[in-house]
């Protein structure tokens, strides 16, 4: 189906379509890589008589880093960040760029759209949820800094005010010693996951000193597993403290039944998920080369 008539208006600058949300009010839409915007305004599950493009303003792509931190432009396409030198440094950014749907998704699909639609499937919140991660949000009266936790409210619903965008995302490099995966498990390349994992965590030895655990597809916004990092924290990782946070991981999902399967089966994908990701997470902790990222049924 072909989407309903809007008008298009290009930005020249991430000022000037803030300026333009202000001026064209709650009809406007912004417009990034149109991987979720525009199938939605084919099916006219969304209808926005405007639509700010941001494709044509300068300097929105970029990836730096700059005093131990990663700064992604909000136009960052997910494949520049599968193919950033300086991602692979942070190896489970890696896995969630490269196993984004396809390789058409990932050429158009954006950071900074990914986290303003804030899809419950959608792979970033999940794994950003497990690093320090900061989005910047510019409005009429400047900009502000919300960690994630505060950027994601709920299902398709943020922080950011009608006339507001996200101008920058910031993630801080775990520190040497530390080591993350990203495990999803999907039926095909171009849907969704069935459920997801990200397990981020810092080894002092066969210690874990510290972990971060989320879960995606699995309830309405990623879920931090703290339980599941406590279950972690302070332990020697071994089968035992693993199927610990298998377990707590698996208590903290609230996954729904669907086309995907039942409760009970996304419950049991979670705790596999999550013991492969911890076995991963802590080879390359130790500075192994690991390949890992989404899984086909
Ligand atoms: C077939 C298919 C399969 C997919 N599979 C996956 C998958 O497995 N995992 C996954 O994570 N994603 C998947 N996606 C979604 C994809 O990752 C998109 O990139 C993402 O959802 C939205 O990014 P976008 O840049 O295309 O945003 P758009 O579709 O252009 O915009 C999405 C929303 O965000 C708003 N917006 C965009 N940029 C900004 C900004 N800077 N500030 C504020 N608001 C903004 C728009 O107004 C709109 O409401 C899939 C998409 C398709 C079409």
């Amino acid at each position: 189906m072909y989407p309903r008539a809007f008008h298009y208006h290009r930005a020249a600058s991430l000022k000037e379509a803030v300026a333009m949300l202000s001026e064209l009010g709650d009809d406007a839409k912004l417009l990034a890589g149109g991987q979720s915007l525009i199938p939605l305004m084919k099916l006219r599950f969304a209808n926005p008589a405007h639509l700010v493009d941001l494709n044509f303003i300068p300097d929105t792509s970029f990836i730096r880093e700059d005093a131990g931190t990663l700064r992604f432009g909000p136009m960052t396409r997910h494949a520049e960040i599968e193919n950033s030198a300086a991602v692979s440094r942070v190896p489970i950014l890696h896995d969630c760029a490269a196993g984004i749907a396809d390789v058409q998704v990932r050429n158009r699909g954006t950071i900074g759209g990914s986290l303003a639609e804030a899809d419950p499937s959608g792979d970033w919140a999940v794994v950003l949820a497990t690093l320090k991660t900061q989005v910047r949000c510019m409005g009429t009266d400047g900009e502000r800094t919300l960690s994630l936790e505060e950027f994601i409210k709920d299902a398709y619903t943020t922080a950011l005010d009608h006339n507001e965008l996200v101008s920058e995302v910031a993630v801080q490099i775990p520190a040497k010693g530390s080591g993350g995966a990203y495990l999803a498990f999907k039926r095909a390349a171009p849907v969704y996951p069935t459920a997801s994992v990200a397990v981020q965590l810092t080894l002092e030895g066969d210690v874990c000193k510290d972990a971060a655990i989320a879960l995606g597809c699995v309830g309405l916004t990623a879920i931090r597993a703290t339980d599941a990092d406590a279950a972690l924290r302070g332990q020697t990782l071994n089968e035992k403290s693993m199927a610990a946070a298998a377990d707590a991981a698996q208590a903290a999902a609230d996954p729904q039944p669907d086309m995907r399967g039942s409760v009970a089966y996304k419950r049991n994908l979670v705790a596999a998920l999550t013991k492969r990701a911890i076995a991963i997470a802590s080879r390359r902790a130790r500075g192994e080369q690991v390949e890992a990222g989404h899984m086909y049924a």
